[in-house]
């Protein structure tokens, strides 16, 4: 936690659930990404954290935009981003999204079936179209697989076929996962995007450029590579696989971005100890879970660390099971991996769910069960 997040806590005691980012982490993160990879155009994918503070913090520094839908488009647009630094990137769209975003100056979409390029051929005449393509997401945390992209032999038909509808074939994007916490992932994948590169070449295209996704690791439980490791393997690979007129670079990344910039304050709201042998685990229930916010705790994918009250005191540390508020028996978050927490925690202890910068507000139910929204603050 920094200590802005630390004395506005201090200062306001916030009501729980909340969301606190720091946004000098968000334009530290912004940074470093684009020091580590100079070359490349930074896309924010908008929906890790749409907040309109997150939003304007990276438009100053540059940041062009990943977008996911007609709402983020008019959301970036209305917040004074203009309609040439948006990448439309979802390759699942409804036809009023393209004929408005087409409207409202969107010239840029991506695409990864014969069907949604016609339609982007008649609703978005003469725009840049960019195909993504189906790559391996082992290593991935939470994988991105299987509901998008396409063969590499498909990409390259798709391409050939868009210029032919009068559209300009632009470039290849992938996704490897995210949360991906190996650098190799992003080496096979670039062979795999080259490859399609050569072949279309030989047919007269050339593609401008060579979208990387996002992907890149926030610091939750396990160690990641850090920015730095991934932007050195990604320009040796695009050294060795395009010795001359490289692509123009671009990435998107969300997570990286937002992820280790706010933290949640919630309260324990019962500790639950159903028997006196200890044969069955404790239970932890917050005022937050899966419903509030919590969704990438599906499948206990993503691991959050967790601040106490008790962190200095404690002498040992107890496995509990951790439980949202809701009266749904799938709000629980870990169960088959426990948490480890101070014996100490009970009812009323404010925590600290660190990292919870990304994929968490705008994740959030409207209000399942009669619990609000959390409430969002922006340092
Ligand atoms: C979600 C998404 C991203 C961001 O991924 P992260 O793993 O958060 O970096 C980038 N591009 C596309 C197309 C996405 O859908």
């Amino acid at each position: 936690m920094t200590l802005k997040i630390s004395q506005f806590i201090a200062d306001k005691n916030p009501a729980t659930p909340c969301l606190i980012v720091d946004l000098d982490v968000v334009k530290q993160n912004y940074l470093t990404l684009k020091s580590s990879l100079p070359q490349a155009k930074i896309y924010y994918a908008v929906k890790a954290n749409p907040a309109a503070p997150i939003i304007t913090t990276l438009e100053k520094l540059g940041s062009y935009f990943d977008v996911a839908s007609l709402g983020e488009v008019k959301s970036c647009i209305s917040l004074g981003i203009s309609a040439n630094r948006l990448s439309f990137g979802n390759t699942i769209k409804p036809i009023h999204a393209i004929r408005e975003s087409y409207k409202l100056g969107i010239r840029l979409f991506a695409f990864d079936s014969a069907e949604e390029l016609e339609k982007i051929a008649i609703y978005a005449p003469g725009s840049k179209v960019y195909c993504r393509i189906m790559v391996v997401n082992d290593g991935a945390d939470w994988p991105l697989s299987r509901k998008f992209g396409t063969t590499a032999e498909q990409a390259i038909h798709l391409l050939i076929d868009a210029q032919e509808k009068g559209l300009k074939p632009a470039g290849i994007s992938f996704h490897v996962g995210s949360q991906q916490k190996t650098v190799k992932a992003y080496q096979h994948a670039i062979t795999l995007a080259a490859n399609i590169f050569k072949t279309l070449q030989n047919r007269n295209i050339t593609l401008d450029f060579l979208n990387l996704g996002g992907g890149f690791p926030a610091n939750y439980s396990d160690e990641v590579p850090s920015t730095e490791d991934f932007g050195k393997t990604i320009s040796t690979t695009m050294k060795e696989l395009f010795p001359k007129e490289p692509p123009h670079l671009f990435i998107e990344p969300g997570r990286s971005v937002v992820g280790n910039s706010g933290v949640v304050r919630s309260e324990v709201i019962l500790v639950s100890q159903r028997d006196e042998t200890g044969k069955n685990p404790r239970w932890v229930y917050l005022d937050i879970g899966r419903f509030g916010g919590l969704a990438e705790t599906e499948g206990e994918a993503i691991r959050y660390r967790f601040e106490t009250p008790y962190d200095n005191l404690t002498t040992g540390l107890v496995p509990c099971v951790l439980a949202g508020p809701t009266c749904d028996s799938a709000d629980v978050m870990y169960e088959k991996n426990p948490v480890m927490l101070p014996p100490e925690l009970k009812s009323g202890d404010k925590i600290i769910i660190l990292a919870t910068g990304a994929y968490v507000a705008s994740y959030c139910s409207t209000g399942f069960n009669g619990f609000a929204p959390l409430n969002e603050y922006y340092l």
